[in-house]
């Protein structure tokens, strides 16, 4: 059965000059692009995006490269999307990612890491939302 998730080609993988690498992958994978767009976040935005991780050590640090530059956000259909989508993404450290991943081939350091992926029917309804669904 069809399930929509919520994909975002991050700061890092732009300025790397790679969204095209990464869409021709997603489409290889069988995702339907339903949605997408090119944003510049602002703080704030990237604040609300994440503040499920607000108490974290990283939040300050996430929430200003989210915000450094252009990202490319995607709302993204296949069978088991969410869970297919953090599989091709690979893990949180590009430096632990299996090679093949998109995080091993183009993520930076365990922020800077290319992509991001819902982890779960909620977070992804809720990020959906979040830039689509207003
Ligand atoms: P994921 O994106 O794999 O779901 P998390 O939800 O745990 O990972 O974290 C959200 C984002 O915050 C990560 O993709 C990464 O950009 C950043 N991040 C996570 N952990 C760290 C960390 N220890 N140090 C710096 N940035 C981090
Ligand atoms: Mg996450």
């Amino acid at each position: 059965m069809a399930e929509q998730t919520l994909g975002i080609i991050k700061p890092d993988a732009v300025k790397k000059r790679v969204i095209g690498k990464i869409i021709t992958r997603i489409e290889e994978e069988g995702f339907d692009i339903v949605r997408m767009k090119m944003l510049h976040l602002t703080k704030e935005e990237a604040e609300g995006f994440y503040a499920v991780h607000k108490d974290k050590p990283f939040y300050a640090g996430l929430t200003d490269f989210m915000s450094s530059g252009k990202i490319i956000v995607m709302l993204l259909e296949r069978d088991n999307a969410i869970n297919h989508w953090r599989k091709v993404m690979g893990v949180t450290d590009p430096a632990m990612a299996d090679s093949g991943t998109i995080r091993h081939s183009y993520g930076f350091s365990i922020e800077r890491n290319a992509v991001h992926g819902s982890d779960a029917p909620k977070t992804a309804e809720w990020e959906i939302k979040y830039f689509f669904k207003k």
